[in-house]
């Protein structure tokens, strides 16, 4: 009997699910949607509820189920299984989700983690990152987070928060907060929410551009639609897409120099503007770099989509040998 792992990408839109072999190859997927105002035990009975669906569907009885792994957009405390705060789904918090599958699923290994650390575990063992023995996930995505691979092993920090570093502070008390509660950090310039607030803002302010022009309603409006105004020449477009790019090379450049880690691997639905973001932020980052010989190298993730899964499916093979 084949043994198979289930992963859970918990994403700020949707929830994906996937059984994995041994090979790491995704044999079943099933996806439903998060609802961001979910109370807590209602989100863990959703889980246990569609654990039950997956298992079921793809035929996989819970003997062959080897571990579950759930991957949050959340800070997670991964020694307790808490998740201790939830940017997106908002009324978690402190909330100790591993025991609750425990009791449902008891004698099967569970772990709970960040979901941009699998992401940065899966990119590293069969993606972008293969190779480098220290490696930084970018998720350049709704939010901007970090995932560090160190000596080859996910580095989780004192309390399991490493990778908060889209919250490094750049000009503090200035500009937007992404609601960290410091204006000026690294994401309040370089993620996809806050490129849509900079942009509302100038609008509202009286700047003219293509974008009113794109949607019927402001509230409509989204980072494909400030790319559209840049690929078009649009001046707003251009402005805030140069400062996303600044300041995401500034991100990498400083992590660089604090760690002297060399590879970046970024993911998420920003890079998905086109090749020339990724292609900007690595002239831009390798012109503030003035260490000979030390290059940076800034990858485009080789499993988007997968990379939350498969993650998952590597933190059980360590965590569980
Ligand atoms: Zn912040």
């Amino acid at each position: 009997m084949e043994k198979l792992k289930l992963a859970i990408d918990v994403g700020g839109t949707k929830i994906a699910y996937g059984l994995l072999n041994e090979k790491n190859e995704i044999t079943y997927r099933y996806q439903t949607l998060t609802p961001l105002e979910i109370m807590p035990e209602e989100f863990t009975q959703k889980l246990c509820t569609e654990i039950d669906t997956v298992l079921k569907q793809a035929g996989c009885a819970q003997e062959q189920l080897a571990g579950i792994a759930v991957g949050m957009p959340s800070y997670v405390d991964y020694e307790n299984g808490i998740v201790v705060t939830s940017g997106s789904i908002r009324h978690i918090k402190n909330y100790p989700a591993r025991d609750i599958l425990k009791k449902r699923f008891s004698g099967i290994p569970i772990l709970i983690d960040n979901d941009t650390n699998m992401a940065a575990l899966a990119e590293h063992r069969c993606g972008a990152g293969k190779g480098f023995h220290h490696m930084v996930y970018v998720a350049l995505s709704t939010g901007l987070g970090t995932g560090f691979i160190v000596n080859d092993q996910l580095f989780r920090g004192s309390y399991g928060g490493a990778g908060e570093s889209g919250h490094m502070l750049i000009t503090p008390g200035k500009g937007i907060t992404d609601g960290c509660g410091n204006p000026g950090c690294f994401m309040s310039y370089a993620c996809g929410s806050c490129l849509v607030r900079h942009a509302l803002l100038a609008i509202e302010n009286g700047a003219s551009t293509r974008m009113t022009e794109m949607v019927t309603d402001l509230s409509e409006l989204n980072a494909k639609h400030i790319a559209e105004a840049y690929r078009q020449g649009d001046a707003l477009g251009k402005k805030l897409i140069e400062q996303l790019i600044y300041y995401a090379s500034l991100h990498i450049y400083n992590l660089f120099i604090a760690f002297n880690i060399n590879c970046y691997v970024c993911g998420g639905g920003l890079t998905n503007m086109g090749d020339f973001l990724l292609e900007r932020i690595q002239e831009q980052a390798d012109l503030l770099n003035t260490q000979e010989n030390q290059k940076i190298y800034i990858k485009k993730a080789a499993l988007p989509g997968d990379n939350g899964l498969i993650g998952c499916k590597i933190a059980l093979d360590t965590a569980f040998q």
